[in-house]
């Protein structure tokens, strides 16, 4: 069963009621909500982390004109100069 307490040291399945491994005597258990909960905030940070990307690629394309236009200015001037 995948949701399944399991000691930390030994990897003995425990009840859920056990606060103690029955094997090896450990206070370690490990909760098995643990690895989706690592899940869905991996889910959750990857998602985040593309929406950003998305919005400083917008925010850099906008950007990108401008520093063009400066420079074509820069030149320009130069050009006159
Ligand atoms: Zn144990």
């Amino acid at each position: 069963m995948i949701y399944q307490y399991r000691c930390a040291c030994c990897s003995e399945a425990v009840t859920s009621t056990e606060k103690v491994c029955p094997k090896c005597g450990s206070q370690h258990i490990k909760s098995p909500y643990g690895l989706w909960v690592f899940c869905i905030f991996a889910c959750l940070f990857t998602v985040i982390s593309f929406k950003v990307g998305n919005i400083y690629i917008q925010n850099h394309n906008i950007e990108t004109p401008s520093q063009v236009s400066l420079l074509d200015v820069l030149q320009q001037s130069s050009k006159t100069d």
